[in-house]
């Protein structure tokens, strides 16, 4: 019987050539001028294995905002911060709508999830920290060990989230006045907003899905970064919800946890086989990379990586 195929002899420079050579379609995001000036053309790809071997694609080492991929990584935090209260102070339901949709869950005034933005203001704001200066430099560090690599933030890009994130702000005042977020709705933007412009290459971005991929552990540096439940519970929640939207068609195609993102990168994680990360900016209109989802798809193909396929192993 056929093996699945080893990550570590993939070929990723050739998918990255294949992708960029077809007309994939979709549009740059524009909610703030530094993502509106993204290179269309760039394609990054990366796959870090559990053994912590790591390959990468040309491009791979390209910085950009980690924007809506930050969501897992946060929920985490806000989950092991609180000792696993986050869970009941946030939904886990996918909602079938966009991912800055204004709604809250009817009856109890929660966050949908935590992979959409009024989930993400909320483990943000539930992350220790007197101050939003206390709590982006805890979600700094959290995400660093994810990384394993001294992360920073782009503070002109905070800045403009923070300023243009006018649905933001308007989420985070809803949950005030549902008595949900108990911080200032504008520190609560603040802090998601310093998150979501946090630098990252596909590198760093697939050592985090792998951490979580590998209950917990960074592969590279071998810190614990959180427990394996808490990253089983991250894990569940992205396979349900990480495409907003998409969550469902994404699953039965790529059948990958996976979390997208405005800036193009998507976040994959298969439990004990690999974690990866692509950017390509141009989206659909879900907001999901174009490139992104066609090289997610065709690496769970060629990597028999889909959690619910006939594994060759078997
Ligand atoms: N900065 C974006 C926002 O909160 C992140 C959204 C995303 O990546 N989908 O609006």
């Amino acid at each position: 019987m056929s093996r699945s195929p080893d990550p570590r002899s993939y070929d990723l420079d050739e998918l990255r050539r294949r992708v960029l050579a077809e007309e994939g379609g979709g549009t740059v995001d524009d909610s703030i001028p530094q993502l509106a000036s993204a290179d269309p053309d760039l394609c990054g790809i990366a796959i870090v294995t559990p053994e912590g071997d790591i390959r990468s694609s040309a491009s791979a080492d390209v910085a950009f905002s980690i924007q809506s991929a930050v969501k897992p990584f946060l929920f985490a935090l806000a989950l092991m911060d609180t000792d696993g209260e986050a869970l009941g102070r946030i939904g886990i339901e996918p909602t079938g709508e966009a991912f800055d949709a204004i709604k809250l869950e009817s009856g109890t005034g929660r966050p949908p999830n935590p992979m959409v933005n009024a989930g993400a203001l909320l483990t943000a704001a539930l992350v220790d920290g007197d101050d939003p200066e206390a709590r982006s430099e805890r979600i700094l560090r959290g995400l660093s060990a994810f990384a394993g690599r001294r992360l920073e933030v782009d503070e002109d890009i905070a800045r403009n989230e923070h300023l243009l994130g006018d649905r933001n702000h308007a989420l985070a005042h809803l949950m005030r006045a549902e008595d949900t977020l108990q911080i200032s709705a504008d520190d609560a933007v603040e802090v998601y907003a310093r998150a979501c412009a946090v630098l990252v290459d596909v590198e760093a971005l697939a050592i985090m899905g792998a951490t979580l991929a590998c209950g917990g552990i960074n592969p590279v540096t071998g810190e614990r970064v959180v427990s394996d439940v808490v990253a089983r519970d991250v894990v569940s929640v992205m396979a349900t919800c990480g495409v907003y939207d998409g969550s469902g068609r994404w699953m039965r195609s790529v059948g990958v946890p996976a979390k997208s993102s405005v800036s193009g990168a998507i976040v994959l994680c298969v439990p004990h086989r690999l974690g990866a990360a692509v950017v390509s900016p141009p989206l659909d209109e879900q907001g999901t990379s174009v490139r992104g989802s066609r090289v997610s798809g065709i690496l769970s193909e060629d990597l028999d990586l889909h959690v619910f396929g006939r594994h060759r192993d078997a």
